[in-house]
Parts: structure tokens; C-alpha cells; sequence
């Protein structure tokens, strides 16, 4: 009689921590899955300048400093690695040119990528019995102090 009913209640705790389990992934997946960010790649129009291999300035196509290399780049994108403009020629530039460097967005929508899947899956899974066992102790602390209470009014 005491074996069964510690078989029944072995079943009920793993009823609920499924049922936690299976809402945090829910819960994950749903709602905080649904603005996951997400790293994409960005095409930008830059006015296109050029540098050289070893040189620290940007300059325009026609300067005669590009006569050994001349490497074209954005002009933000050079001046951002620190390029300065050239004193001969201004670095001024000509025409645009096309830069794709990654970004990280809010990616609505997503939320049945695999890798969320996967990663939800573990999280839930850890979290159920860690959440249950938390809620068992305030339960069993709180069920000891009414009894406390009630063998004192007596
Ligand atoms: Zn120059």
C-alpha cells in the first residue's frame, strides 16, 4: 500500500515537471522565440574612395599617390579603420560602392528555427524539475508553518 503510493505520487511529480517543461518551451518559443535576434547581412551605399597598402590616407581615384596600389573602400568605412583624407588630393570621392557588413536585427517570426528548437528544448528540460522542486520546498516550508501554528494554538 505505501509501495503504490509512492509509485503514484513518483507519477504525479513527473506529470508536472512534463507540464512545466512543455510550457517553458512553449513560452519560449511562442513569445520570447518570436523577436529572436538574428545576425544579417546589410548592403550599404558608400561614396567610394581609395587607399593604398601601406599608407594611412584615402584618396581620390586620379591622386598620384594610388600610382603602386589603390584598393577601393567606402568612405565611412575608411574613416571609421582610421584613414584620414589625403592633403594633395582631398580624398574626395567618386561615385558609390556597395559594402555588406553584418548586423544584428530583430528577427520577428523566426521562432521555429532548429537551433531555438534545440536550444528551448534543453532549457526547458533543466528548468522543469529546478522550478518544481523550488515550488515544492515553499509549498512543504509553508504547509510546516501552518501546522507549527496550528499545534501551538493547541
Ligand atoms: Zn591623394
Amino acid at each position: 500500500m505505501v509501495k503504490n503510493r509512492g509509485k503514484q505520487n513518483w507519477l504525479r511529480h513527473t506529470v508536472i515537471i512534463v507540464i512545466i517543461a512543455v510550457s517553458l518551451f512553449l513560452i519560449n518559443t511562442l513569445w520570447l522565440g518570436s523577436t529572436a535576434h538574428k545576425t544579417v547581412s546589410v548592403n550599404e551605399s558608400q561614396p567610394k574612395v581609395y587607399i593604398t597598402k601601406s599608407g594611412d590616407k584615402y584618396h581620390n581615384v586620379s591622386c598620384g599617390y594610388l600610382h603602386s596600389s589603390s584598393i577601393p573602400i567606402g568612405k565611412n568605412e575608411a574613416e571609421k579603420k582610421g584613414y584620414t583624407a589625403c592633403s594633395v588630393c582631398g580624398g574626395t570621392a567618386s561615385g558609390t560602392i556597395t559594402i555588406s557588413h553584418k548586423e544584428s536585427k530583430v528577427v520577428k517570426g523566426n521562432a521555429w528555427n532548429s537551433q531555438n528548437i534545440i536550444l528551448n528544448v534543453v532549457l526547458a528540460v533543466f528548468a522543469a524539475p529546478m522550478l518544481y522542486i523550488f515550488f515544492c520546498c515553499i509549498v512543504e516550508k509553508k504547509e510546516k508553518f501552518e501546522s507549527n501554528k496550528k499545534s501551538r494554538e493547541i
